[in-house]
Order: structure tokens, then C-alpha cells, then sequence
């Protein structure tokens, strides 16, 4: 090595580790060994570090699954040998991969149905013919990942679409909220339905003009699972499901991702998928707080940072209140226009208390949701009361969505190091809803920037399938606070591309208490990055959304290639 300091490349990762912890999985004092030996691939480009002692480099190269040098063409070149492949993207802009720290990558069920979430109601009718074409009679024909409000034809799907698209096989077209689905008149028809069936409780047919209009919502849903036949959710296609999942997050630049809500069968899904090679993310598993997953890991003696770096159990997930997007969190205020109206609590603080210290009892980090300022109150107080008599290392509780917040909520988060983790493609995708909570009450909702000014780790989150993961979306939300139509909401919480893309990143690995693995590149680290067609920082804000991503890396593979 000639004249660059060793230090800088191999010392990176400890010097790298923000707001001044040390992260339990630093990577161990770095030694000729593990970086000498010819470079598998070299990349040359602007490439975004997210690294502060160094945020920009010129090249980098990688060896096996980690980064083994960064810094100028100059330094690094000692590393390339023959056999190095070399990756010229100099027009183009590299980052770390990104990470989604609260995700439901198995909920879209795109092993079983077809994904409508196309642009036209007569996009959706093509695929669900294409799909029946390949669906046996009397099986059902799925689609999946559909949403009333994106179509350009400025209304909702209804039965008649359907029924003029696919006439002999039911049709379920499930949201992508997980509350309605439409249906076409076969469906009706072998549930046995006439206009004159009473809605169950619970649920709701919707009707127009004494005709059934095809949406059918929460337990009106259930009749349709008792007849015809339903696909099979079996091991192997749970596999074909994460494979899929993994597939689709890669292709848009995420190499991480959470799930917020596993069950035991997801945790076999991701391993059959990984045995396979068929898995394109790191994961971070939070299982259900009411799981059998969860009972049998706390059984097993096994909590919170158990795994490796492809699979790693992360907090116990638990919920204490209502949904942003569908307007029912617990707030001290009312929704817009009804004055009785606060939102719902679901669990009590007593319960609350308890979750919380049975989980740290055994071993596990904890992540509510809680989305309004009175759920964040109450999962506040139970982190206050468990960290009272904590020793060493803050755990880094969590509060999942932590929609709506206040100064007070803002200092005690601080105080307690817990973490927030607001959507960050709400804004921009979900603009319809924001009406219900007003725009003086947008202003401290999804409040990245009161957290990045009160010095709060936030980190990035979807809520996939409700919420979009792309994290160019993500980003352009976050900067913007417009949403699709141009509307802005709470613009007090704009923040600057540099920081949405480091909450997107090391700010990911944080949540996760990986932040001396992955994040930020930085030698020693891992290979986790991705090649993107333009520099965020250089477009218009406005259309960071549409920035192709050409190349997503993890581990030093390639997930995805556009
Ligand atoms: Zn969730």
C-alpha cells in the first residue's frame, strides 16, 4: 500500500458508528488477513459513504461479502488485481443499500394471486384474465396489492369490471390495507348471496342502486373463504413467496428489510428461502408478541440479536393502538370534524407494563405500536419504568409508527434512547387520508425532523403492504412533504435529501443494532450497496420518486440488475 493511511480504511468502521455508541456487532478489530488478497470487484463512481469521515469516494472494492477498501481510485488500486471485476459507473451515483426497519414482506401473498396495483382499471381486468387462463375451475382467482384511490381513471374497481374480465372462476381482489377486497358476481353467487342478505356483524356488503357494487369489507369477507377453492398455503409456496418478496424489495435498492409481525411459518419461509439461495434480503424477524414463535424462542433461551446477518431475531413486536392510514390511533385530540372521536387504544397500560417486562426477562428487545400521542404516553411509560433498573447498553426499545408526537413525547424518547419508526412513504402515498387529521395536526405527524433536531435516531420504516417500500419514494416524501397530487402536509417536517438518505441507511442499521455491519460504507463492513442512475441531492426534488435503480448488491452478489 503506498501512501494512504491504513488507519482510514481499516479503522472506519469503529470511528463510523453514530451518536456515539458502540455497536454490539462492530466488526472485530480488522487484521491484514481479512482484507489483503485480491479485490473481487471493483467499483468506480460517486459513491455516497453515509460515512461522515468520508461522505464521498471515488472507489471502492469489495472481497467475499464485505467492502475492503474505500477512498480515492488511488488508494484502492492496490487491492485490484487480474481477476477483479471492474464496475465503471462514473456517470452514476452509488449508496449503501437500504433499509426498511418495519416492513410485512409476507402479507402481499404474490405467491398466491396476481398484484394489481397497476395504474389502470383496465390493467387490473387484463391481469386477472391472464391470471384465470391459469386457474383451474372452481379454484379462485387472487389479485393482490390493490388500492381504490391510485387508478388514473379516478375511481374505485367494482364488480362489473371484474365480471367483464373473468366470468366462470370467483375473483377476490384483496386491498392492499388488509380491511376490503371487491369481488364479481361468480363470488357472490357461490357464497350464496341475494341484495337481501343481511351484512354479518362486523362487515359489510357494499350496495348501490339495489345492486351489490362488489367491495365487501372486514368480517364480510369471511363467507367468500368458505366456498370454492383457495390456494394453498403451503411450505413450499411460503419459500416462493419470500423469493418473490425479495426479488421485488431488491429490484427497488433495499438489501434489509423487518418483519414487523412474524409467525413461526415466516421464519421457516425465510430459511427454506435462504437454504435455497433464493433470499435477496437481510431480515430482521420480530415475532408477533401473541405468537407461537415468540413462546417457543423464549422457551428456547433465545431473545433479541440471536442469528446471523442474513436472519436475526430482532425486538418482539406488540400493539397498543389504532391505524394512521385508516384513522383510528388514539390521539388527545379529535379527528377533523368529529369531536367524539379520539381513535381506539387496544391494549391497557397495565398490559403494557407486563409485555414489556416479560419480554426483557427474557432477553428480548421491545417494539409497540403505537401511533397516537396517547398509545406513545403509555408505551413510553412502561420503557421509563423497565430501564429504571437497567444496567450497561441502552436496548433501544422501540416505538413502531410513532405517528403523532409533541415536545414533551420528543424529550422523554431522548431521554429513554428508544426509536421511532414513522412511515416514510406515508405522506407522499397516502395524501387522501391526511384530510381526517387536518393540516395544523400533519404538522406533527411523521415528524422526522423534530426527531432529527431533538437528536433521535429515527429510523426508516414502510409498513408495507399498507405503505410503499421504495426507498426513492421514501426519500422524496420525507424531502417533499408533497404527496401525489402536489398537496403538502406538515412542510415544518421537510427535511434535506442527506439526512433522508441516512435515515434510509445507517440509520436502518441502528434500529436494528447493526450499525457496525451495514449502513454506511466503510471497509470492514458489509458489501451492501446500490448503483443508482441519478444522485438524489441533483434532481428535483419532485422526482427523486422516478430515479432508476441499476444495480442493488448484497454481500457482494448481485440482487438485482436493471
Ligand atoms: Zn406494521
Amino acid at each position: 500500500m503506498s501512501n494512504f493511511s491504513r488507519r482510514r480504511f481499516l479503522g472506519g468502521a469503529v470511528t463510523a458508528l453514530p451518536f456515539g455508541l458502540t455497536g454490539s456487532l462492530a466488526p472485530k478489530n480488522l487484521t491484514a488477513a481479512n482484507v489483503a488478497g485480491q479485490a473481487d470487484m471493483l467499483i468506480v463512481g460517486k459513491i455516497l459513504t453515509m460515512n461522515s469521515y468520508n461522505p464521498v469516494a471515488e472507489a471502492m472494492t469489495t472481497l467475499g461479502d464485505r467492502v475492503q477498501a474505500i477512498g480515492s481510485l488511488e488508494e484502492v488500486m492496490p487491492f485490484v488485481g487480474a481477476s477483479t471485476e471492474r464496475i465503471d459507473v462514473r456517470d452514476h451515483t452509488v449508496t449503501p443499500g437500504f433499509i426498511d426497519s418495519h416492513s410485512h414482506p409476507l402479507f402481499a401473498e404474490e405467491a398466491v394471486g396476481v398484484n394489481v396495483n397497476l395504474p389502470r382499471i383496465e390493467d387490473v381486468k387484463q391481469a386477472l384474465a391472464r391470471q384465470a387462463l391459469k386457474t383451474p375451475p372452481g379454484h379462485w382467482v387472487r389479485g393482490v396489492m390493490y388500492d381504490d384511490t391510485k387508478f388514473t381513471d379516478e375511481r374505485a374497481l367494482n364488480k362489473d369490471d371484474i365480471d367483464d374480465a373473468v366470468k366462470n372462476h370467483p375473483v377476490f381482489v384483496a386491498h392492499r390495507g388488509g380491511h376490503t377486497a371487491v369481488v364479481n358476481s361468480r363470488a357472490i353467487e357461490m357464497a350464496g348471496l341475494t341484495i337481501d342478505s343481511p351484512d354479518p356483524f362486523g362487515g359489510r356488503f357494499f350496495r348501490e342502486n339495489g345492486e351489490f357494487t362488489g367491495k365487501v369489507a372486514e368480517h364480510a369477507m369471511d363467507v367468500f373463504f368458505k366456498v370454492g377453492i383457495w390456494p394453498i398455503m403451503d411450505r413450499n409456496v411460503r419459500q416462493e413467496a419470500v423469493k418473490i418478496s425479495s426479488k421485488n424489495m431488491a429490484a427497488t435498492g433495499l438489501t434489509s428489510t423487518t418483519d414487523a409481525f412474524g409467525n413461526k411459518d415466516d421464519l421457516i419461509a425465510y430459511h427454506d428461502a435462504r437454504r435455497n439461495g433464493e433470499l435477496s434480503f437481510r431480515i430482521s424477524f420480530m415475532p408477533g408478541g401473541n405468537s407461537k414463535v415468540y413462546s417457543g424462542l423464549k422457551e428456547a433461551g433465545i431473545g433479541s440479536g440471536f442469528g446471523d446477518e442474513m436472519i436475526r431475531i430482532g425486538a418482539v413486536k406488540f400493539s397498543a393502538d389504532g391505524s394512521a392510514s385508516e384513522r383510528t390511533m388514539s390521539m388527545s385530540t379529535p379527528y377533523e370534524g368529529k369531536s367524539e372521536d379520539f381513535g381506539i387504544l387496544t391494549m391497557t397500560q397495565e398490559e403494557i407494563f407486563e409485555a414489556v417486562e416479560d419480554a426483557v426477562a427474557h432477553d428480548f428487545r421491545v417494539g409497540i405500536h403505537a401511533n397516537g400521542d396517547i398509545a406513545i404516553d403509555m408505551v413510553l411509560n412502561a420503557y421509563e419504568k423497565i430501564l429504571k433498573n437497567h444496567k450497561g447498553v441502552n436496548p433501544r426499545h422501540r416505538i413502531e409508527h410513532c405517528s403523532l408526537v409533541n415536545d414533551e413525547i420528543l424529550t422523554r424518547i431522548k431521554a429513554a434512547g428508544v426509536i421511532p419508526t414513522p412511515f416514510y412513504t406515508y405522506v407522499y402515498y397516502h395524501g387522501n387520508k391526511w384530510v381526517d387529521y387536518g393540516y395544523e395536526k400533519m404538522e406533527n405527524m411523521f415528524a422526522h425532523k423534530s426527531f432529527l433536531d431533538a437528536g433521535i435516531p429515527v429510523a426508516p420504516a414502510s409498513d408495507y403492504t399498507p405503505g410503499p417500500y421504495e426507498p426513492m419514494m421514501a426519500i422524496q416524501s420525507m424531502v417533499t412533504r408533497k404527496d401525489i397530487r402536489g398537496r403538502e402536509w406538515g412542510p415544518s417536517q421537510k427535511i434535506s435529501v442527506s439526512d433522508a438518505m441516512r435515515i434510509c441507511t445507517i440509520h436502518g442499521a441502528y434500529a436494528s443494532f447493526e450499525e457496525g455491519l451495514k449502513g454506511s460504507l466503510v471497509a470492514g463492513k458489509l458489501a451492501d450497496f446500490v448503483i443508482l442512475d441519478k444522485d438524489p441531492h441533483e434532481v428535483n426534488p419532485d422526482e427523486i420518486v422516478n430515479i432508476k435503480i441499476l444495480k442493488t448488491v448484497l454481500g457482494g452478489e448481485t440482487t438485482f440488475e436493471s
